[in-house]
């Protein structure tokens, strides 16, 4: 390839020999008669080397080498004049504008060789600066040391590989921030000029590779990778390593978009605590070899660490096709899998991202999809379909019990029992709210505050609280059909149902098939979970009371919900926490947030509901203090449907003096 060289002088007669002379040498030679010329030209052309005479009208030479710097600092500036000019190119040389000061008239053969020096200085400037970017771009971790093993540079994946600041790696010797690597080993290898070294853990379960390259000085290059030998022992499983360089070299050869769906499994500790981590990582080979069995055509799966699990795509998938291919790939997960002796249930949390949107480099694109997967409860922009869950619990007992629940449902072991919510006014039955039971067929009755939260974790919620709304809807409707006072049905959903995208739905054919007026369900959502995603809530909740439905929230006081939030969430009723109720009486701060509750709620036209209300002395304070509606086993714990039946036949409850009466009743609550 031609060198490249543009002259400038607004002397035609320097140019045309100078042009003559260099043509002659073998130079591309391109010409400017001032300052500005050059800069236009340099704009189009690209051009590493400029030799400009010093005195020009309109800018002088070093002022257009000055700017030359700025704008191409690989450019080489020389500068040409007499040697009277020399002092004032002198600090143009200093700031490294002017590369060499060349005396007019020159002598040919010395202008060629400096020429030559200018050029040499030029490849040394773009192998430096393209190694620097090698440097900084590689995914390998490459380190700069000395004969005594002393990092000099390091480049960021070096910095990721050694867990530290690179303030901290510079100046230590490699031994000490490459685990496995012996600094002796290495040395030998410097000086033995042998290129690669591999090293394994004891285990086997880790190797270090390094290459070695010796530098110019006596410095040597050297780059290291950790790999993990195998991927669970899965064939065709990649190591995240491996992976992450398949998805680089993908990102970086093809134009073609790319995709990555990034697998949790969902509380997956629980399965190291049960089966112990020898058995665990059974599990998830076995897990890696079921997702692997439907591979898709041109795709690469592999282990990014323990529990997560990356699957690499060519071509570009809508929100939709995702859903559809995601749904295929996790088809064996969604009923039991055996397992050694058991039967268990895994699901996972999947998150995607595509290439170039959501990242055009390896490590971006990895760490948005494994981010859209941790926020997949809450939704968002890689919002990917949620999949039922794992097993969990701290023994194989509770695994049991995780596999049970998952059958409880067709084994018609669940039911719903009721607690009236008593107004305050009339001592009549105002409401009522639906509670889930589960009669384990070993174990007995099990609390709702066991189960809930394994069936939020696993996923099951979603089928069991729908079920929950159809059984306690068609009870509500079953009353009104025999004719019983009507009464506001409260059913409890949880923070997984206000993620379900068909929600809004299953709310709408639950109306439709119980044919029960809107206004006579009530949705109960704890404050926490509101509070979690407040403006995704927020838009539920209104496209919620678009149906007619009440909303109210549960176990408030407890969620820290500012006043703000609360003028702009769409509710009804709000249900003071059991925990400040039982503290009345006792203690004063209970009973100034209460009194405050109830004045908030007053001021935003809200009803307000006590709940666990367990005394008289309790119903008084809170009537007093102007609470609507009390529920707690002071009037009735829950009860099955026929015992509430009983209930509402026997209104008003006696036993207390209601603000609407003057009357005081005698007895206690009648069942
Ligand atoms: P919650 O929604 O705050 O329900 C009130 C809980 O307080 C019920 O506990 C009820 O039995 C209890 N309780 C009522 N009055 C008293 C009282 O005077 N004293 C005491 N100590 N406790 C009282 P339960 O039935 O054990 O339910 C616990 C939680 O489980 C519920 O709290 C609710 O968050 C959840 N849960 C129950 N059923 C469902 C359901 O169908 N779906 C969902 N997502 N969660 C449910
Ligand atoms: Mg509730
Ligand atoms: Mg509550």
């Amino acid at each position: 390839m031609k060198r490249r060289i543009l002259l400038v002088d607004d002397e035609s007669a320097i140019l045309n020999a100078l042009t003559r002379l260099l043509s002659r040498n073998g130079y591309e030679v391109l010409t400017a008669n001032n300052g500005v010329e050059a800069l236009a030209l340099m704009e189009i052309e690209s051009i590493s080397v400029v030799l400009s005479d010093y005195k020009m009208p309109m800018m002088s030479g070093t002022q257009l080498l000055t700017i030359v710097h700025q704008q191409y600092p690989e450019t080489i500036g020389l500068i040409m004049s007499g040697y009277a000019d020399f002092n004032a190119v002198v600090e143009a040389l200093n700031s490294g504008a002017v590369f060499r000061f060349v005396e007019k008239p020159w002598h040919d053969q010395q202008l060629l060789a400096v020429l030559d020096g200018a050029f040499a200085a030029l490849s040394a400037r773009q192998r430096k600066a393209s190694y620097q970017r090698l440097l900084i771009e590689s995914e390998e971790a490459l380190f700069e040391i000395d004969a005594g093993g002393d990092i000099h540079l390091i480049n960021p994946a070096a910095v990721i590989l050694c867990d530290a600041t690179e303030d901290a790696v510079l100046g230590q010797r490699i031994d000490r921030v490459c685990p496995l690597l012996d600094d002796e080993q290495l040395i030998d290898l410097c000086t033995d000029q042998q290129e690669m070294l591999e090293l394994a853990d004891i285990d086997n379960s880790r190797s270090l590779r390094l290459v070695v390259k010796p530098l110019a000085t006596d410095r040597w290059a050297v780059s290291a990778q950790y790999r993990a030998t195998t991927s669970l022992g899965v064939s065709e499983l990649l190591t995240r390593e491996q992976l992450m360089s398949y998805l680089q070299n993908r990102l970086v050869q093809m134009d073609n978009p790319t995709t990555v769906i990034y697998l949790d499994v969902n509380g997956f500790k629980r399965f190291n605590d049960s089966l112990g981590f020898n058995d665990a990582d059974c599990l998830l080979a076995q897990i890696a070899a079921m997702l692997l069995e439907d591979k898709p055509i041109d795709s690469q799966w592999g282990r990014m660490s323990g529990d997560e699990f990356a699957l690499v795509l060519s071509g570009h998938y809508a929100a939709e096709q995702i859903e559809t291919l995601a749904t295929q790939l996790l088809a064996p997960f969604e009923g039991l899998i055996a397992f050694n002796d058991q039967e268990i249930h895994v699901s996972f949390r999947v998150g995607y991202a595509v290439s170039p949107e959501d990242g055009d480099s390896a490590i971006e694109l990895i760490r948005n999809a494994q981010a859209s997967a941790n926020h997949c409860k809450r939704g968002g922009r890689f919002r990917a379909q949620r999949y039922q869950v794992d097993k969990n619990s701290p023994d194989v007992e509770s695994m049991g019990l995780q596999s049970d629940l998952y059958r409880a449902l067709e084994r018609k072991e669940l039911f719903v029992v009721y607690q009236p919510k008593v107004s305050l006014i009339s001592g009549c039955v105002e409401g009522a709210e639906a509670l889930l039971r589960w009669q384990h067929g070993r174990q007995g009755l099990i609390s709702p505050m066991q189960f809930i939260p394994l069936a939020e974790e696993t996923g099951l919620i979603e089928p069991i609280g729908e079920w929950v709304m159809a059984t306690a809807s068609s009870q509500r409707r079953i009353w009104q059909a025999e004719g019983l006072p009507p009464f506001v049905m409260s059913i409890n959903l949880s923070g997984r149902q206000l993620q379900d995208v068909s929600l809004i739905s299953q709310v709408e054919n639950i109306l439709k098939q119980s044919g029960l007026a809107p206004d006579q369900i009530e949705l109960e959502i704890t404050e926490t979970f509101l509070m979690q995603d407040i403006d995704h809530s927020i838009g539920l909740l209104q496209e919620l009371k678009h149906l007619g439905i009440r909303l109210a929230i549960d176990d408030f006081g407890t969620g820290y919900s500012s006043l703000n939030y609360l003028h702009r969430i769409p509710f009804d009723t709000l249900k003071i926490d059991r925990s400040f109720v039982s503290g009345l009486g006792e203690q004063r701060e209970s009973l100034e947030l209460i009194k405050h509750i109830i004045a908030m709620s007053r001021d935003l036209g809200k009803k307000v509901v006590a709940e666990g209300v367990e005394s008289q002395c309790q119903l008084e304070l809170l009537r007093d203090l102007g609470c609507d509606e009390i529920q707690g086993f002071f009037f009735s714990p829950p009860v099955s449907a026929e015992r509430f039946r009983r209930l509402l036949e026997n209104q008003p409850l006696v036993g207390v003096e209601y603000r609407g009466s003057s009357k005081f009743a005698a007895t206690g609550l009648q069942l």
